[in-house]
């Protein structure tokens, strides 16, 4: 049984990477978790300055902290308190040599599909950064343009809502209201349909469930 799940993954993984390359993205599939830190490691090799999204994968990763040792200077809002920083922080994502991030949902036709409250990290994926790397865990995986909205509503908002102790009826009741609270975490969402003109987009799926 085991072995049968695990080939029906494979199968969607390899329809999944290759509706990526066709519309333009390089793309990659790890099994494990350290072989694709190695990868984003490889790459990082030539950008001096690095812009992390908020991202629970790239951290569950433990590059950030790889990045930091090798004396990258890393724009990581995550790690700057003071709400003015983090703001000069997040504007320094839009141009920096390489930027990591998560992926909401990717579907299974090679659509990479984000949403966020504030807008950097979608931005940030869309145009500016010489070269961006999207990894996501095989929980990422849908199979149309509906599934993934509807992952987003029903998972990773929520769930985010709840880790980063926001004021929404998400964050507390689990189930999305479609709220207009000040802290929404829902107002700007994008679909890469295919590679942005002006960046270099990899995505890196994992084999495994990581982040939300
Ligand atoms: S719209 Fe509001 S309630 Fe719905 S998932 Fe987003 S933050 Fe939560």
């Amino acid at each position: 049984m085991e072995e049968s799940i695990r080939w029906l993954q494979e199968k969607r993984i390899q329809k999944t990477l290759k509706a990526l390359r066709g519309r333009g993205f390089r793309a990659h599939y790890f099994s494990a978790p350290t072989s694709a830190a190695q990868w984003v490691l490889e790459e990082a090799r030539d950008a001096t300055f690095i812009g992390v999204g908020g991202s629970v994968t790239v951290r569950e990763l433990g590059v950030v902290e790889v990045l930091q040792e090798q004396g990258k200077t890393l724009f990581d809002h995550w790690q700057v308190e003071d709400p003015h920083e983090a703001l000069k922080v997040r504007r320094s994502q839009l141009t920096c040599d390489l930027f990591l991030s998560g992926i909401n949902a990717v579907t299974e036709s090679g659509e990479i599909v984000n949403m966020d409250g504030s807008g950097n990290r979608v931005a940030a994926m869309a145009f500016g950064p010489r070269k961006v790397i999207l990894v996501g865990g095989i929980n990422k995986l849908v199979s149309n343009l509906d599934e993934a909205y509807r992952r987003i509503r029903r998972i990773a908002a929520p769930v985010n809502a709840h880790r980063l102790g926001l004021k929404t009826p998400c964050a507390k009741g689990g189930e999305c209201t479609d709220c207009d609270s000040p802290q929404r975490i829902c107002n700007v969402s994008l679909v890469l349909h295919r590679r942005p003109i002006f960046s270099d987009v990899a995505v890196v799926l994992i084999g495994r469930s990581m982040g939300y």
